[in-house]
């Protein structure tokens, strides 16, 4: 992934001063890219690679939980320094991780068509 590469490039061109809101929200999306990478770099069922719909599935549910008790940076933090199981976790695309939802009744169901 040479937008990694790219991203230590701009994030170290920035200050903790003035640019700290930037260098944070950089810094976060490096870390959340190299999980990306550690979990294959595109989405399991379709090999979607487009990383705007790209997201990190909890394989037996309970990421709604997970996510609301731990901030985004800690959690790719945990899993780029193996701190938490690598391989509860899978990459989907937006739609294949609703379609999950649905198949193993995670949300509400609507009926389908
Ligand atoms: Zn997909």
């Amino acid at each position: 992934m040479s937008e990694l590469k790219a991203l230590v490039e701009r994030i170290s061109k920035l200050s903790w001063g003035k640019d700290r809101l930037e260098k944070h929200r950089l810094t976060l999306l490096f870390a959340k890219l190299a999980v990306f990478k550690f979990l294959g770099g595109c989405c399991v069922r379709c090999g979607n690679t487009d990383i705007r719909v790209l997201q990190i599935d909890h394989k037996n549910g309970g990421g709604s939980k997970h996510i609301r008790s731990v901030s985004g940076m800690t959690r790719y933090k945990r899993l780029a320094l193996g701190q938490d199981d690598i391989n509860k976790y899978q990459l989907l695309c937006a739609n294949c991780n609703w379609i999950k939802r649905h198949e193993n009744k995670e949300i509400n169901q609507w009926p389908l068509l």
